[in-house]
């Protein structure tokens, strides 16, 4: 057995956290409140799933590889008994695509059990998993997270941390601040202990995590998620971001927060605006949704196109076609059906279903397309597999021209803090020019939204109480943080 720590760069997950006043829950309603947190955040992470929990007495645990709903049933939820728990929803790159590194992470320790699920990507991960090996921590994953469980556990890590001036040591808020001053990169945290839940984000809040709030007559409660939109489905309303360094801890004395390290320049993950979150989902005080029609509108000035219909690319791309609609005047239509269902199926296509390729999940709508110039928007090219055979889709639907415009800029830079992009070599617009690639998908015309046009569509919604600051290191090839 060989465990490649590299193997695993590049992780978007979800994660969750759920805390009731032990009197007012039910056997499983942690469990059973996670569960729907994780369904609503099932588009972070498709390749495995899992919930841990507390119960007073002892923790539980269950993780599996596949979907949400494949995960839990009945049976599976039933076990896991407690008032709070974490839950996680895993995407992964291939190398790492194994049970061992599903989250959350559960290990007895000196004060009780603790559970950690991880959304991001540590940049000095190699450097940290050496010097746990060097003491003599026994490792069973390539997981970076599997680092934070066991730094967190560890109680000769760090040591020099601000809290620790004046909280006793074996404090779980100092071992996490310990740990804080020697991470670098993305975590965002929801930790679990025998007496209190945690959130923490790090200190240039790369990753997304929200805090939101349960309220019923004499009572109070707060929940955590990577996005806003999986509040809703518990009942909770979102109260604000955790902040950048920011520790927040629940238990049943209720909301406690702490400072675990100096905020550093605020970076927080442009590609979260352009694909990954729910449109439905608020960032920095504003719906994605908006950003991305936003995104449209400016696409639509700095690159017009003569056409008759906009389409997009169905879920993610909706929002920017209809900015580009509005903006330009050209009406919005549908002009390709995506099946709802396929996501990430766990069957292999085969050969010729390989080849069939975006036919397994789109159809063009025909009566739509017959004889139209077409505008198809999408929101990234990121390895080029997709945007030739959707723009021979619509052809074959009928359209008469395809005019293909992104409103992103092109992705030239791989992510080193926890998004799944694959490496430079696998970057289309990395090592080809914007003429070569619309000859290669075929387009009649091709057109990214500029670095400009994207930061601007996302900072000018921002309330203007509130910091800006974001990484568009996929875009730009500047990175918030050292990276390798
Ligand atoms: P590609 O250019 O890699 O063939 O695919 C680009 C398409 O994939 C776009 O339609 C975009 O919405 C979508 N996409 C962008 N980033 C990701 C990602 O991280 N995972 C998945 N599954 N799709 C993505
Ligand atoms: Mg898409």
């Amino acid at each position: 057995m060989r465990l490649e720590p590299e193997q695993q760069l590049g992780e978007a997950c979800g994660v969750a956290g759920f805390y009731l006043p032990a009197e007012f829950a039910d056997k499983s309603e942690a469990a059973r409140s996670l569960f729907f947190m994780l369904y609503a955040l099932n588009h972070r992470g498709q390749e495995s799933a899992g919930v841990a929990t507390f119960d007073g007495r002892e923790a539980h645990l269950h993780k599996d590889m596949g979907l949400v709903a494949q995960v839990f049933t009945e049976d599976t939820l039933r076990p896991l008994r407690g008032h709070f728990g974490i839950g996680h929803t895993r995407y992964s790159t291939t190398g790492g695509s194994v049970l061992s590194n599903a989250q959350p992470y559960l290990i007895e320790t000196l004060h009780g059990p603790l559970a950690v699920a991880h959304n991001g990507n540590l940049t000095n991960a190699a450097q940290l998993r050496t010097e746990l090996l060097q003491r003599g921590v026994g490792l069973i994953s390539t997981s970076d997270t599997e680092v934070i469980t066991q730094m967190l556990a560890s109680p000769t890590v760090g040591g020099d941390s601000p809290l620790a001036r004046w909280l006793p040591a074996g404090d779980w808020e100092h071992r996490i601040a310990a740990f804080m001053e020697k991470a670098e990169g993305a975590y965002s945290l929801a930790i679990l202990t025998r007496d209190a839940l945690f959130a923490v984000r790090d200190p240039w809040g790369l990753r997304p995590l929200c805090l939101g709030e349960i309220t019923w007559e004499g009572g109070k409660s707060y929940v955590f998620a990577s996005e806003s939109c999986a509040l809703g489905t518990v009942g909770a309303r979102l109260v604000r971001e955790v902040e950048p360094g920011e520790i927040v801890r629940v238990d049943e004395d209720g909301f406690h927060s702490f400072r675990g390290r100096a905020p550093e320049p605020r970076a927080f993950c442009c590609f979260e605006y352009v694909y990954f979150a729910r449109p439905d989902s608020v960032f920095e005080g504003q719906t994605v949704h908006h950003v991305r029609q936003a995104m449209g509108r400016r696409l639509a000035i700095e690159a017009p196109a003569d056409a008759d219909i906009v389409v997009g690319v169905p879920d993610s791309s909706t929002p920017a076609a209809i900015g580009y609609a509005l903006e330009s005047g050209i009406p919005f239509s549908e002009g390709l059906i995506k099946n709802r269902y396929i996501g990430r199926t766990f069957i292999q296509p085969g050969d010729h279903l390989r080849r069939i390729g975006v036919r397994l999940k789109y159809n063009p709508l025909y009566g739509n397309l017959k004889g139209k110039r077409v505008v198809m928007v999408d929101d990234s090219i990121v390895r080029g597999n997709t945007a030739g055979p959707l723009v021979a889709l619509l052809r074959e639907g009928g359209a008469s021209e395809v005019h293909v415009r992104i409103s992103s800029p092109p992705v030239r830079w791989p992510c080193f803090m926890g998004v799944d992009m694959p490496t430079h070599e696998e970057l289309i617009a990395a090592h080809k020019k914007v003429e070569d690639i619309r000859k290669l998908i075929d387009a009649d015309s091709l057109a990214y939204l500029s670095l400009e046009g994207m930061m601007a569509a996302i900072e000018r919604g921002i309330p203007g109480h509130l910091p800006r600051g974001h990484c568009h290191a996929c875009f730009s090839g500047r990175y918030p943080v050292r990276v390798a």
